[in-house]
């Protein structure tokens, strides 16, 4: 007989993981930054209709960046369904977007929490912190994941304002944001980043972009020492390449859009939906002695 510990869903088939998802060749297609979700051939699946929660996060009140469409996206939708209340934080011409992930917050019964503003401004940064800790009654989650890329062929194309904006969102954001909850997190709380493979096999095209997911993979293990003691964990999740609205809004060229994914083992990119347990996982209570962590998610590629 089934005690309450093993009592499980009905058995599912086994699902191959190459047959699972779109490969190339894809449509060329392009969206103004930052893109939406909502626009892209095919859908990017952010595990709205898959994810399955088991109250691994119940109680737990998250703030999460970049939470209206890709790996943010993926986090919002499996953390209200593993039980967090949770504010995402997005870019205002990502309204569209940031709605469906506030109603599926909301459907899974957990308050979802819209904090659009542009993380460039520290003051801003501050705030969001501030708001989110107000509308969720504290904070024990943070995912630092909002991002800027830009594909440059060389690097005479990068210009001084385009290398600023690129350090600023990825490198800058977080440390401010990170200062601004840090006074709120109690011991068991926990940081999650997103690096990228870009952190250790970088493209040529994306000099500056690679340079900041190596930043923020070193950041991650500075701060897991620095804050070990304290109790507070911090990790990062380091996706390969995944249909997102980054990758069609100047992320990468045509060309590579065509063929994203191809160069995997599996031969096609990854979804959102393929990393949302990655983050669930890292932010858990049962993953507790996990602490400077990369954990990676590249289809066969990529490092770690
Ligand atoms: P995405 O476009 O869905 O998410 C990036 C988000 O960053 C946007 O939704 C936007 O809300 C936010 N953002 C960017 N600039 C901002 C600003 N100035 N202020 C506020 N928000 C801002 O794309 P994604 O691919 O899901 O990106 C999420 C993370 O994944 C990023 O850290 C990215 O570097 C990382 N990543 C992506 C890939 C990939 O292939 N898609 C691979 C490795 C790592
Ligand atoms: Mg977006």
């Amino acid at each position: 007989m089934a005690s309450a510990a093993t009592a499980a869903a009905a058995p599912e088939p086994l699902t191959d993981p190459l047959t699972k998802y779109p490969k190339p060749p894809f449509k060329r297609q392009s969206q103004a930054w930052p893109g939406l979700a909502s626009e892209m051939d095919p859908r990017p699946d952010h595990g709205e209709t898959s994810y399955r929660g088991s109250n691994r996060l119940a109680g737990r009140k998250a703030l999460i960046t970049g939470g209206d469409s890709g790996m943010g996206r993926a986090a919002a939708i499996a953390f209200a369904r593993e039980g967090a209340d949770v504010a995402i934080n997005y870019l205002p011409a990502e309204e569209p977007d940031a709605r469906e992930v506030i109603a599926l917050i909301k459907s899974a019964g957990r308050i979802g929490l819209a904090l659009p503003g542009d993380l460039r401004d520290e003051a801003f940064c501050r705030k969001l912190v501030a708001d989110a800790v107000q509308g969720l009654g504290g904070l024990d989650i943070l995912v630092s994941n909002a991002a800027r890329q830009q594909t440059h062929a060389s690097i005479l194309d990068i210009s001084t304002e385009q290398f600023d904006w690129t350090m600023k969102t990825n490198i800058y954001a977080p440390f401010w944001i990170i200062k601004a909850a840090l006074p709120h997190l109690q011991p068991g709380s926990a940081i999650v980043g997103t690096a990228s493979e870009q952190a250790y096999d970088p493209s040529p095209d994306l000099y500056d972009y690679a340079q900041t997911k190596a930043a923020t993979m070193n950041y991650v293990k500075s701060l897991a020492k620095q804050l070990a003691p304290k109790g507070i964990r911090v990790n990062a999740v380091a996706p390969g390449p995944i249909w997102t609205p980054l990758q069609v809004s100047g992320g990468a060229t045509q060309e590579k859009l065509e063929k994203f994914g191809a160069t995997a083992p599996m031969g096609r990119p990854g979804q959102p939906a393929e990393l949302g347990s990655l983050y669930v996982q890292l932010a858990a209570a049962d993953a507790s002695y996990a602490t400077g962590q990369v954990y990676g998610s590249a289809g066969g590629g990529g490092q770690p």
